[in-house]
């Protein structure tokens, strides 16, 4: 479509647009957060009627192209067009729209749509659809709903009409930011970044905890969980991130073997949980997958997760293992993950048990001091917010 200075970006909020007596709430973050999104872009971005408007300065198809694909990382956008804009009246949308389809290659193939976001106006949908029927006969196109090359959705507010030839799916889900706070254990793996994506898409903000074999916090070392965190930040815009030594919990664990395993889930669980408590977060949120793995094992969860006071989020248990390496790659953290890395996990004993008894992990838990290694290690934490 050719740009122009009428040309914008509608987007669409669907949930957001059914949340009731919150509705401004939500709007008003999905606002922040497109600005923020798109801050270094020159466009506008205002709201109109039932969806936000974007109007680009003079962009160019590269330009609009980089804006979309910001869009497209925005949770709470259920759809989004390049559109042209009109004045809401039925002169207006066939002058436009008959300059649209004079493009258009005589026997091409058209699927015409349209709908009214304001019914005041004085015709309706099926008018706008008779009217554009008659341009597009004397121009030889065909009109069909199967198979068609191109597409002309009609969109009516109050103050304006738009006319669109492609209409994406957006990020769907929430703003993030808009439900709350979550603690997300982040390891260098696959699955965590999977999962923390989950509890961003409904709106959570992440404050990551991650665990890792060194001595010191230094940032070199970790670069790989930055840059895990980094990728995640095109959907959450902001986040904190705490970096725990692990090597209090290697000493105080010696004796547990077999059980080392559940025990330092256990440990992790511990540090969310007072991190949860200083951030005054509401949810854990961990990229456990049921079975995945020996040690994910429905008695191992329920062995590491005793004691643990907030609700703990596996959004990934129900999902194989294929699935999650193909949302990853979707999202953009799949390659980061196979970066190779000092896994803390990889230091345990091998062969971990699959069947802990939640009695002999409260016991290790309590004989080896848990808690107070937990506080000792949150002391030693180094946070950093981007
Ligand atoms: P992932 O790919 O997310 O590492 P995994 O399949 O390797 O998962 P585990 O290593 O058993 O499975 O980890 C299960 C979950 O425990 C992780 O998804 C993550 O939430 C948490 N976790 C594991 N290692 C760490 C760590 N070093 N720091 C923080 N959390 C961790
Ligand atoms: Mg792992």
């Amino acid at each position: 479509m050719p740009l122009d200075d009428k040309t914008v970006i509608s987007v669409r909020f669907g949930e957001l647009w059914l949340r009731g007596r919150n509705r401004n709430h939500y709007i008003k973050m999905l606002l922040d957060n497109m600005n923020e999104r798109l801050s270094g872009e020159d466009v506008s971005i205002a709201r109109e009627y039932d969806r936000v408007l974007i109007k680009a300065g003079s962009p160019s198809d590269t330009d609009m192209e980089r804006i979309k694909s910001k869009l497209s990382t925005v949770f709470g956008i259920s759809r989004f067009e390049t559109a042209r804009m009109t004045k809401p009246d039925l002169p207006s949308i066939k002058k436009l729209a008959g300059s649209i389809i004079s493009n258009f290659d005589n026997g091409s193939i058209i699927r015409i749509q349209s709908h009214r976001s304001y019914k005041q106006h004085e015709f309706n949908s099926i008018d706008i659809v008779r009217e554009l029927d008659g341009i597009v006969r004397k121009k030889g196109i065909i009109r069909s709903n199967k198979g068609f090359t191109h597409e002309l959705n009609v969109n009516v507010t109050k103050d304006s009409a738009f006319i669109s030839m492609e209409s994406l799916k957006g990020a769907g889900g929430l703003p993030s930011g808009s439900s709350g706070r979550a603690v997300i254990l982040l390891s260098g793996g696959i699955d965590s970044p999977v999962a923390a994506w989950y509890a961003i898409k409904r709106g959570m903000y992440p404050i990551y905890v991650h665990m890792h074999g060194y001595r010191n916090n230094d940032e070199k070392a970790l670069d790989k969980i930055n840059c895990i965190a980094e990728k995640l930040k095109e959907y959450s815009l902001h986040y904190r991130i705490y970096f725990m030594p692990s090597h209090l919990f290697q000493i105080a664990a010696l004796k547990s073997g077999r059980n080392e395993t559940v025990l330092m889930k256990h440990f992790m669980l511990l540090l969310a949980q007072k991190i949860a408590e200083k951030e005054r977060a509401e949810l854990i949120y961990t990229g456990d997958c049921l079975g995945q793995v020996a040690s994910q094992t429905s008695a191992n969860l329920l062995a590491e997760s005793q004691g643990i006071k907030y609700p703990i989020i596996r959004p990934l248990a129900g999902f194989d293992k294929e699935e999650i390496i193909s949302i990853a790659k979707r999202i953009g953290t799949y390659d980061l993950s196979l970066q190779p890395y000092l896994d803390v996990c990889s230091i345990n004993a091998k062969n971990p048990t699959t069947s802990a008894s939640q009695k002999k992990i409260k016991q290790l838990a309590k004989e080896s001091g848990m808690g107070r290694i937990a506080a000792k290690t949150v002391k030693i934490s180094k946070a950093l917010d981007a």
